[in-house]
């Protein structure tokens, strides 16, 4: 299976990604996670990174096409994949549709989750996520049974620094003009999946996993 998830930051991706990697056995692919790593390990790329992504702007596209070409390339991903927030405007998109299909791999499907804006704020105010085993919490809507500690695995919670109000009103404007004409993009190559994300997750996932299974996308 090699699929993308589009969608604003808040959608649900993240969740339902996981979800979607638990059930076929594939790779996660999150250029955010990915860069939050180059971050923590202090690496070039982290150091150059950082102040962009504190920012809420997006990180040049040398840097993430440069991270999504090798990590395609690992044994993992070749069995399939699922980018989650990748790609985020048309230059990466053309970029992924040559790599692919220099690899004979070309993409199946692009899910979008559609969520309205106001919505997104308060999911990301209140979201924390696991710092070992990354599950997604939500203060408001989902919180864990104790205060900031992982009900699965009882790991430490914490709430990304770029997940403030100020930096997600600036995420979101970005979202809508950069990334969002990417859903004419795939509507176009007949890619696209458009799913309400204002259900529950288990829903939603639901709803994406009957969809793959009836056109056969393992
Ligand atoms: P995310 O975890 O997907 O919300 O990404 C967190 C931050 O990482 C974004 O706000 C960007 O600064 C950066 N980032 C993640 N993916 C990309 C991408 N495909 N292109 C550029 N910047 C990205």
């Amino acid at each position: 299976m090699r699929i993308l998830l589009l969608g604003a930051p808040g959608a649900g991706k993240g969740c339902q990604a996981k979800k979607l990697a638990a059930q076929y056995r594939i790779p996660q692919i999150s250029t955010g996670d990915l860069l939050r790593s180059a971050v923590s390990s202090g690496s070039s790329i982290g150091l150059h990174a950082k102040s962009i992504m504190d920012a809420g702007q997006l990180v040049p596209d040398e840097i993430v096409l440069d991270i999504i070409e090798n990590r395609l390339q690992e044994p993992d991903a070749l069995s399939g994949f699922i980018l989650d927030g990748f790609p985020r405007n048309e230059k990466q998109a053309l970029a992924l549709d040559t790599m692919l299909t220099k690899m004979n791999t070309p993409l199946e499907t692009a899910v979008l989750i559609d969520v309205k804006d106001e919505i997104l704020v308060q999911r990301i105010v209140g979201r924390e996520s696991c710092n070992d085993c990354g599950q997604i919490f939500n203060l408001f809507s989902s919180p864990p049974e104790k205060d900031h500690l992982c009900d699965s695995c009882g790991g430490t919670l914490v709430h990304r620094a770029d997940d403030n109000e100020t930096t997600i009103r600036s995420r979101l404007k970005i979202y809508h003009t950069q990334t969002e004409p990417l859903v004419n993009y795939y509507k176009h190559q007949h890619k696209l999946l458009k799913i309400d994300g204002m259900g529950d997750i288990e829903g939603i996932f639901l709803v994406v996993s009957d969809f793959l299974n009836e056109k056969e996308i393992h």
